[in-house]
């Protein structure tokens, strides 16, 4: 009966996990009455009443900095977006060094390349996941201007340290909290411990409105350029001959209200949406604790995680198997997912973004290679090794799990740790039937396509 379903057993279930379903009656209606209204869109590109947006989009806004007592709130059509206008507001030119992480969305340094700035890759603290400080200060040279915190998975990167870096270097400190809405480091919310940060709306985060982002700041300044940036910032400055006009020609990156309007009703959610996650990853911890070869996740002292998705450490000796195989089985135990979101387990997270060709190839705009060709005395080196730790996790040790998300349940939850569980414990008899299959590597997919967005 405890047979591994990968040697023909009986799986640890047959049901599969339930979808999430995002949207009730109250977005439905959200979204109705502003088409009823007929005004989808409030902004106008020039100065005066209209420069920034419609009702819905402004009560959102007002509504996410309120509860967190953020002095300016700016949506935008997403946070890559968010990212770009971010990069022009704090001031980034052409080859300013900008320090970034290599484990994450690849927008969250390919944003710095639209100003001409030039990602320089720090690595991460194999805790958390999250930026190491001691890796960021190494980087730094007199042309770094930036660092752009991510606070991957919903945890949070260790902002003290790095501020005080920061303060040291005079860098602006810019958090990617896409992933961690609503998460608190040492009693302050993400988002506004650094200078600006901001969430994605993006389908795959906890709320969402299809597409959309929101930036964040305490900084007047910053709030207004990154305002410009979002509606067509040329005809604003025309306006106010007293402003500086660089890096504030601006795009169109303008929530609808539609969107705003459903963002509005999702806001609501999030803290439900949090205490539920927090439940299932707290229950899921405990359950983990002590299982041979697997370390699940922490979170210190006075502060709080988002878990968007749940990453434990692998660790393949004390197992007896390896990684990808450790996956295949434990994926065995539940029936074959019509969806990502019902994948028990993946394994590696993203690729290093340094591997990605518009690093080792360094073109971004145009074909000169520029801005990586920008300090003509400085070579910039993306090869594999600059940042070992993540190489480890994406290669060997990090596991993830997206089971702990609303509507699943405790239930759920031990069913995947008892997968584990059984798996770990029939270990050798699985890796003796699959001693032959050397290439493990193919077995399962390490990029998922959904946390690459
Ligand atoms: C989702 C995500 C982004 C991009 O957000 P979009 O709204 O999809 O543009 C950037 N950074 C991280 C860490 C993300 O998870």
């Amino acid at each position: 009966m405890d047979k591994p379903a990968i040697l023909g057993g009986d799986p640890v279930r047959t049901m599969p996990f339930s979808l999430r379903k995002c949207f009730g009656e109250e977005e439905k209606k959200a979204a109705v009455d502003v088409l009823e209204n007929g005004n989808l869109s409030g902004f106008l590109a020039a100065p005066g009443k209209y420069f920034n947006g419609g009702q819905k989009v402004q009560e959102f806004e007002q509504a996410w900095a309120k509860k967190y007592n953020f002095k300016h709130a700016i949506s935008v059509n997403s946070w890559t977006s968010g990212l770009m206008a971010i990069v022009g507001a704090i001031g980034i030119e052409p080859g300013d060094e900008v320090i970034c992480s290599p484990y994450t969305m690849s927008a969250s340094a390919t944003c710095a390349l639209f100003y001409g700035g030039i990602p320089v890759f720090a690595d991460i603290d194999p805790k958390t996941y999250c930026l190491d400080p001691a890796s960021i200060e190494s980087r730094i040279t007199s042309r770094t201007k930036a660092i752009i915190v991510v606070h991957l998975f919903g945890g949070v990167a260790d902002m003290n340290s790095i501020m005080k870096i920061a303060e040291r270097h005079g860098l602006i400190v810019v958090e990617d909290a896409a992933q961690a809405p609503g998460a608190f480091y040492k009693g302050k919310p993400v988002g506004t411990i650094g200078h600006i940060g901001g969430f994605s709306l993006n389908f795959h985060k906890h709320i969402h409105a299809g597409e959309g982002g929101l930036i964040v700041t305490d900084d007047e300044s910053f709030a207004l350029r990154c305002r410009m940036i979002r509606n067509h910032g040329e005809n604003y400055v025309d306006a106010y001959p007293e402003l500086q006009i660089n890096n504030t020609i601006g795009g169109n990156f303008r929530f609808t209200e539609i969107q705003a309007a459903i963002a509005i009703e999702q806001f609501k959610k999030l803290p439900s949406i949090l205490e539920h996650r927090n439940n299932l990853a707290s229950h899921l911890i405990q359950k983990l604790e002590g299982v041979r070869g697997i370390v699940p996740p922490t979170v210190d002292e006075g502060c709080t995680h988002s878990w968007y998705l749940f990453p434990m450490k692998y660790d393949a000796e004390e197992v007896g198997m390896p990684r990808a195989l450790f996956v295949r089985a434990v994926n065995a135990e539940f029936p074959e997912p019509s969806s990502q979101e019902q994948v028990a387990m993946t394994q590696g997270y993203v690729y290093p973004l340094y591997r990605s060709r518009v690093y080792q190839e360094q073109k971004a705009i145009g074909k000169s290679g520029f801005p990586f060709n920008v300090n003509e005395k400085i070579k910039y080196d993306y090869s594999d090794g600059i940042c070992p730790v993540t190489e480890d996790s994406f290669e060997k040790t990090l596991l993830l799990t997206g089971l702990v998300r609303e509507p699943l349940t405790i239930k759920d939850v031990d069913d995947f740790s008892s997968a584990i569980e059984k798996i770990v414990s029939h270990s050798k008899k699985i890796s003796i039937k699959f001693a032959d299959h050397s290439d493990f590597s193919q077995m399962e997919s390490t990029v998922d396509v959904a946390s690459r967005t």
